[in-house]
This record gives C-alpha cells, sequence and structure tokens, in this order.
C-alpha cells in the first residue's frame, strides 16, 4: 500500500512522572516528541502531563485514545510501584498485563551478566498488555512498548532521555513512516520590530484564518515573531504556499520584518554594519553594559562593534563623555534626559571614532528619582543615537520592576540603532 494512501493521524503524549509536575524535570522528551511528530506532518493539538497515580494516568490516556489516533506515553516503566504506566494503558485499553517471556529471560540474563541479585519487582518490567510487542532498550532494562488495539496505537517510551532518544530515533520513527501518510509540518519564522502585537495583529488579521497556512504571532520583549507553518509533502513543496503568504506579510509590514529565521537583532545589526564596513559605540548608563553585552554575544561582531562606556555616575558622563554641565545641572534635562541621551551618543561615537554612537539613561530603579528638584520617575528611559545624518533621541516609559526596565531598554536601543542603520546605510 502506498503510503500516501495513509489518513492524516492525530497524535498525543502522555507524559507520566510527579517530578514533572512539580517543576523539578524539564519536559524535554516532550520537546523532542514535539519536533519528530511535526516532522512527520502528525496533528498534534493537544499534551497532557500526569502524576505517577494509576486512576489519573487511566483516565488521561482514555481521554488521549478518544481523539487521537497515537498515543505516545514517556516514563513510569521502571520496576517500583509508582511505574504504573504499563498497568495505566492496560486498563484504559481493557486488557490485563501478562508476562512476555522472552522479555523475562532477558531481563534476568542482563542481570546476571551484570552480576546484579534478581528480584522479583524486576519481573513488571518484562510485563505487556497481549496486544503489545516490546521494543528493544540498549541503554536500560525496561522495554518500550507498542500497543496496537481497534485500529488505535500506544506507544511506551522510557523516561530517561538516554533510553528515550534511541527508541525514537529507531523504532518510533519507523512506526511514524510506515502510519504516516508521507506528509511534513514546516514553519518559517518572520521576526518584526517597531510594531506592537495588537497593532500588528489588526494589519495582517485576514491572514489569520488561512485554510492551508497558519500564521501565528508570539509576542517577545520589543518585537513579535510570525511563526508560518503548512502541512506538505517535503520541504520543496511548502516553500510555495509559505512564500505566498509570507509575500503579503512583507507587503503589509514592510521594513518591520527584519529578518526570517533565527537571526537576532543584534545578529542583524552587526551582520548589516559589518556588510557596509560601518561601526557602532556605545555608552551606557541604566544598563550597565548589557547593551554591549548583546552585540557582542554575536560571532564575528568585532568587525562592528568598537566597544562602549558604561557611564553609570552624572561626573562620568561628563568627564568621559562630554556631556556638558550645563545638561547634567538644568532643571530641563539632567541625567536622564533628551539632551544627556544626545550628548551620551555623540560623544562616545565622536571618541570612538565610530559610524554610529547608541546610548541609554534612564531610572531603573523602583523608586523615582529627584534630579535639580525635578522627580524622575521609574521606568523612564532615554535613548539617544548620533550618525552621520544627525543626533536624536526617543523617550520611553517602560512600566515593571529592574530587570525589565534593563531589557526593554536594550531592546528599543536595539530597535532604534536598527532604524538609523537603514536611514544611514539602506537596506
Ligand atoms: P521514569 O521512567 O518515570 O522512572 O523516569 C526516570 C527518569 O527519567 C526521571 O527521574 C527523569 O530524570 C527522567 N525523565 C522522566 N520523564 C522525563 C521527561 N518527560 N523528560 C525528560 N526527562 C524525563
Ligand atoms: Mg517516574
Amino acid at each position: 500500500m502506498s503510503l500516501l494512501q495513509n489518513p492524516v493521524m492525530r497524535a498525543e503524549i502522555v507524559s507520566v512522572g510527579t517530578e514533572l509536575l512539580l517543576g523539578q524535570t524539564v519536559d524535554t522528551n516532550a520537546t523532542k516528541l514535539g519536533e519528530v511528530f511535526a516532522e512527520f506532518g502528525l496533528i498534534h493539538t493537544h499534551r497532557q502531563t500526569v502524576g505517577d497515580n494509576a486512576v489519573r494516568l487511566t483516565e488521561a490516556l482514555r481521554l488521549a485514545l478518544s481523539r487521537s489516533d497515537l498515543v505516545v506515553t514517556i516514563g513510569g516503566l521502571g520496576p517500583t510501584e509508582d511505574d504504573l504506566t504499563r498497568d495505566g494503558i492496560a486498563e484504559a485499553l481493557a486488557e490485563s498485563l501478562v508476562i512476555d517471556e522472552d522479555v523475562a529471560s532477558h531481563l534476568k540474563n542482563l542481570f546476571k551478566s551484570r552480576n546484579i541479585p534478581w528480584t522479583e519487582s524486576q519481573l513488571r518490567q518484562a510485563q505487556r498488555p497481549p496486544c503489545a510487542a516490546p521494543i528493544p532498550n540498549p541503554n536500560g532494562s525496561a522495554p518500550g512498548l507498542i500497543c496496537r488495539k481497534d485500529g488505535k496505537v500506544v506507544v511506551a517510551l522510557p523516561g530517561p532521555p538516554n533510553e528515550f532518544n534511541p527508541m525514537v530515533d529507531g523504532p518510533l520513527r519507523s512506526l511514524l513512516q510506515e502510519m504516516g501518510d508521507g506528509m511534513i509540518i514546516s514553519s518559517r519564522f518572520l521576526r518584526v520590530v517597531g510594531i506592537g502585537e495588537a497593532a500588528l495583529e489588526a494589519k495582517i488579521f485576514d491572514l489569520l484564518s488561512l485554510p492551508d497556512v497558519t500564521v501565528a504571532p508570539y509576542a517577545k520583549v520589543g518585537e513579535v515573531h510570525l511563526r508560518l507553518t503548512t502541512r506538505a509533502e517535503s520541504e520543496a513543496a511548502a516553500e510555495s504556499p509559505l512564500r505566498q503568504v509570507e509575500d503579503q506579510i512583507r507587503e503589509r509590514l514592510g521594513d518591520a520584518i527584519y529578518a526570517t529565521g533565527n537571526l537576532t537583532l543584534p545578529g542583524w545589526i552587526v551582520q548589516e554594519l559589518s556588510r557596509h564596513k560601518a561601526t557602532v559605540s556605545v555608552a551606557e548608563s541604566c544598563t550597565g553594559g548589557l547593551l554591549g553585552a548583546q552585540l557582542s554575544s554575536i560571532d564575528g561582531s568585532s568587525a562592528a562593534f568598537s566597544g562602549g562606556i558604561i557611564a553609570y555616575l552624572p561626573t562620568v558622563k561628563e568627564d568621559k563623555l562630554g556631556v556638558s554641565r550645563h545638561t547634567i545641572e538644568c532643571p530641563d534635562h539632567g541625567s536622564v534626559s533628551a539632551r544627556c541621551a544626545e550628548e551620551m551618543a555623540g560623544g562616545v561615537r565622536h571618541s570612538f571614532g565610530t559610524t554610529i554612537g547608541v546610548s541609554i539613561t534612564g531610572v531603573a530603579g523602583a523608586q523615582p528619582i529627584v534630579e535639580n528638584g525635578v522627580e524622575k520617575p521609574s521606568g523612564l528611559v532615554f535613548i539617544g543615537v548620533a550618525g552621520p545624518t544627525g543626533t536624536g533621541s526617543h523617550r520611553h516609559f517602560f512600566p515593571g520592576n529592574r530587570e525589565t526596565i534593563r531589557k526593554r531598554s536594550v531592546q528599543m536601543a536595539l530597535v532604534s540603532l536598527r532604524m538609523k542603520i537603514l536611514e544611514v546605510l539602506g537596506s
């Protein structure tokens, strides 16, 4: 039978383990399975996590079986009393557990060869519902299981990643190949800055409910990522429908899309500056070097990022960046002001001899500050940018705690820097 004749399959994961619910173990196995399901084009709309409790596990499995063709459990296959996955599967499939004699003798030999005393509780690992076939475990004792009943398939995989991964990459992939319809799920990401999530949604609202391509926005700090996803026979076949929707989005958002895929905003900045043999320097007050850290985190950043000055105290802004005493002491300005941000950006640009200088000055603490008799509230931040086309600044107000204010300041400085790069160097 041709693979393409198989109907679309719905798949669901049931992760088993109280440690997952307590947040003590991160469910990295389910993350991997999600990727594998997408690779085989499976419809994956639900995932459950349940503790080591037979009744709740059976309930979870029944629910999964009521809406999915394939259910994959993770964990709970060991020999101890809280390893209940086999019991739960048997109950949900209305079967009784039997001992698999081949597995039992394999286990006994395994223990003998390792000089580990045999205990009867180990036999739990040889149990299976009659409809199940064991999956060998090269890195442990508990075998996995593939159970087929009434057109449904339940696969049980062990929790330890070194046992789980080989079973996914070997037997599970073969099973999915055999059961799947030959399709894949292909995704691409468009990265958007300078436009909020709600405004963005309004611009592309009609594209959020297309029949063949799903468009989903994800809000990040100061940017939005749009995921475009489609089901197709191959990556090559997915290209055309994804491209058509991407083109429509580009038409509406223009410059706001700075990259596709994994290119980050600092990555884009370093790439564009290097391409034009241009450079940037930074002058940071309340972010204490976080902007420089972002730029320098990019491989090859030395071609574009010259360095910076952390100018925390007003005297440092004056001595090291050439901010005027008048700006710092005048009630109309102060060290948290547009004028100061602009002088900081101009000062660092001049002293480092870079194409562009960027600055951040603001109030990141929880309490307002008073300078020159004027109160400046927490979250008030000025970002300055100086370049060959002139010097300007933006006033921002970021709600949140110190960490949030500092993060947003860095992000908005990167956004302002990008605007300057487009203005000075073109796209
Ligand atoms: P179990 O098979 O339930 O006895 O789990 C054994 C060990 O595997 C646990 O202590 C965890 O360290 C790990 N583990 C279990 N489930 C997961 C999971 N879903 N993702 C990652 N590690 C897991
Ligand atoms: Mg467990």
